[in-house]
């Protein structure tokens, strides 16, 4: 593929670290490409995309406010994203169209199953949040043989329609949040909403984490230090933040791209080291 041909659509977008991450990926595989930033308004996105395709754009990866709307410029939607209802990478074949993936999910499992070595299979979990990510990382959980799923969400219909959308009544279930303290325990609890954006707590009971659970917080840096520290003070469990899973879908999506998958170790480690763990106020 020539260069400057791969993007990430977001508003705001100026803060992702996908630009650095692609760029990473292709030095270590030796690919000439450029992969830029475009701050594109829901207003503009459609018009954005298209001067994006028109300067010969190959491949982008969407991410807020776009990952559902952009389902309308797919002709083309990968099983997954189609069950997800989101998009967060396009491809733009041969033919001149856009296909459609969504390798947050994927992104989510291989950062739990291959970095942390941790078994999803026959997990109780409870998934925090019912938006975009909660939507991919449910069915990729499920996927991933998860045996029980919980979806709580502070508007109760959307974690109901996201379970009507599942169905599978026997495996997955809805609660209200305000009845957390009675759910007894699970040993996966995943937080997908955007509350720790905007440093908001979510009220947890330690009474949640079952002995070894993972706690993991799909955001990473300051935005996940309010779970990932309520998690560590229970001393139970072990807490993890969503940057393993950022790097493992933005590998995701360059495989789609290129036919090869980077190594992320170095890049997470990397990483890892500017965004640590512990990070807090
Ligand atoms: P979204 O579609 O806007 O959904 C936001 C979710 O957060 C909704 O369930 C919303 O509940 C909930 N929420 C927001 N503020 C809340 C609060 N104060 N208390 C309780 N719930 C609250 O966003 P998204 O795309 O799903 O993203 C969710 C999170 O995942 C973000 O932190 C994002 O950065 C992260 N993410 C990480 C990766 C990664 O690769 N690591 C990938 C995708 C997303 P309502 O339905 O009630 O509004």
């Amino acid at each position: 593929m020539s260069a400057s041909n791969f993007a990430v659509f977001g508003h705001p977008v100026a803060h992702s670290l996908s630009p650095r991450i692609h760029a990473a990926f292709a030095r270590q595989l030796g690919i000439a490409m450029q992969y830029t930033a475009i701050d594109a308004t829901p207003e503009a996105f459609v018009a954005r995309l298209d001067e994006f395709n028109a300067a010969g754009g190959k491949g982008a990866n969407i991410t807020l406010p776009h990952k559902h709307s952009v389902l309308a410029q797919c002709a083309e939607i990968s099983d997954f994203a189609r069950r997800a209802g989101a998009v967060n990478t396009l491809t733009r074949r041969l033919d001149n169209h856009w296909r459609g993936d969504n390798t947050d999910g994927a992104g989510l499992v291989r950062d739990i199953s291959k970095r942390l070595g941790m078994d999803l299979r026959e997990r109780r979990g409870l998934l925090l949040g019912a938006g975009g990510a909660g939507h991919a990382v449910a069915f990729a959980l499920l996927d991933a043989g998860v045996a029980q799923l919980t979806i709580v969400n502070r508007t109760p219909a959307r974690a109901i329609a996201l379970a009507d959308a599942i169905g599978e009544p026997d495996r997955v279930h809805t609660r209200d949040w305000n009845d957390l303290g009675r759910f007894g325990n699970f040993d996966l609890i995943v937080n997908a909403t955007a509350a720790g954006h905007s440093r908001e707590s979510l009220h947890l009971p330690f009474s949640l984490i079952a002995p070894r659970a993972l706690c993991y917080d799909l955001s990473y840096g300051l935005a996940a230090s309010a779970f990932v520290n309520w998690a560590r003070a229970a001393r139970i469990g072990y807490a993890q933040d969503g940057l393993g899973m950022l790097i493992e879908q933005a590998a995701e999506s360059f495989a789609i791209w290129h036919g090869k998958r980077p190594n992320t170790d170095s890049v997470y480690a990397e990483l890892r080291a500017e965004l640590p763990l512990d990070a807090s106020d």
